[in-house]
């Protein structure tokens, strides 16, 4: 996938508009004497913009439309030092809304739908982008907010809401709240849109077996409007973007070059029409891939796979990088082997040395075969052979949060 004609004379405007408003963008484009791309080329050379250099701009230094015409504004929450701020104008509101009322026709849901909005309301774009696309979509918003599971679930009964909306861990909190009170025949839930954050198979399972309800993943993140950019179809986990509105790239986060389709990556976003702040080349951190060709329900919208993690967990060994997501797909195919796992990368004798401890099913699983059969398939997904060793079920230490899985002993 590369950016098209349409696409390229877009992201010109927007130069043009950056280079204008002097925003830390158009400074950076102006010091490097760029103010026109002429070909895809010369796009994937544009630097890229960083959240450090968002922060930097606090308060509104993004702020590339007329102050007249900027009518909100939202900000991330800074874990770290300044939040970033991003101006939207009239249109930017109007364009996410109708990216987010797509997301919600593409989940099948419509007019007749009582949407039940759990994600908080106030300066971060959550609960009101579900808000501003259930109204363009014309069904019925339950502006709830998070929190108070009494009364959400009161309300759930009331107005026999038909879709939720949430984070996964809210989801799975009330599937377990309903089950518990044995009332899921009053529930008249039939979808979950699940804002992004990564979230297990195992988990997903589980919601869907207490509620029996479909689950769609929705994508986005504060700096590119909010959630809504993107979501996938019935049947499918890949999620479709709206490359109208942005044009989406998968680089190597170390080398930043731009990946081929299918391969594992850095998400790199281009807003092609916003107005408020406009933003080129913008790095994610999030890891995923292009998915090639076309989709079976006839969208012609690009896909990229379910969100695999941050690019903080990406190892570098042999000079390939390693995603443990690369991983877990590897072991997926293999019904003989549990979702643990273990990597530890060690330097011996001069050289990088990976260790990937898997853990068998319980049953009668030839140990021995089943390490060669995954090295081979891990090879084959990363380019070396690491050292597999199957070990019983139970063995690899559990934890009630995130487990560790990957250790890195090259430098202890
Ligand atoms: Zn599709």
């Amino acid at each position: 996938m590369r950016i098209n004609e349409r696409q390229l004379a877009q992201v010109n405007d927007r130069i043009n508009a950056l280079v204008t408003a002097g925003s830390f963008y158009g400074k950076k484009l102006k010091e490097a004497g760029i103010t026109h791309v002429a070909d895809a080329e010369e796009f994937e050379k544009l630097p890229f913009s960083e959240k450090a250099d968002l922060r930097d701009a606090y308060p509104l230094g993004l702020m590339t439309a007329p102050e007249e015409e900027i009518v909100r504004i939202h900000s991330s929450s800074g874990t770290t030092g300044l939040p970033v701020i991003i101006p939207y104008t009239a249109k930017d509101v109007d364009d996410w809304g109708e990216m987010f009322r797509r997301c919600y026709e593409t989940a099948g849901i419509g007019k007749g739908d009582r949407i039940q909005i759990t994600p908080g309301y106030g300066l971060w774009t959550a609960g009101i982008g579900f808000q501003n696309g259930c109204e363009k979509l014309g069904a019925m918003a339950v502006p709830m907010g998070p929190g108070n599971t009494e009364k959400q679930l009161q309300m759930m009964m009331d107005l026999k809401t038909t879709v939720l909306c949430s984070t996964s861990s809210y989801a799975l909190l009330l599937a377990e709240e309903i089950e518990r009170r044995g009332i899921r025949d009053k529930i008249h839930l039939k979808k979950g849109v699940i804002g992004s954050e990564r979230w297990s198979k195992a988990m997903r399972e589980r919601i869907q077996g207490i509620l029996g309800i479909e689950l769609y993943d929705i994508y986005g993140l504060t700096e590119i409007y909010g959630p809504g950019i993107g979501i996938n179809c019935k049947g499918s986990d890949y999620m479709h973007i709206w490359d109208d509105y942005l044009y989406l790239e998968i680089i190597d986060p170390v080398t930043g070059k731009n990946l081929p389709d299918g391969e594992w990556g850095e998400i790199v976003i281009t807003t092609l029409v916003k107005e408020g702040a406009p933003l080129i080349r913008y790095r994610t951190h999030d890891l995923s891939r292009i998915i090639p060709g076309k989709c079976e329900c006839g969208r012609s919208y690009p896909r990229i796979d379910i969100i695999k993690g941050r690019t903080d967990d990406m190892i570098k060994i042999k000079g390939v990088n390693v995603f443990p997501a690369q991983i877990e797909e590897v072991l997926a195919k293999f019904e003989e082997a549990s979702s643990e796992y273990q990597i530890r990368i060690s330097h011996l004798d001069g050289r990088d040395t990976m260790r990937l401890y898997v853990e068998a099913v319980s049953g009668h699983v030839d140990f021995a075969e089943l390490s060669k059969k995954i090295a081979a398939k891990t090879k084959a997904a990363i380019g070396f052979t690491p050292i597999v060793k199957v070990v019983e079920a139970g063995l690899l230490p559990r934890s009630e949060k995130k487990s560790k899985r990957v250790f890195d002993e090259r430098y202890d």
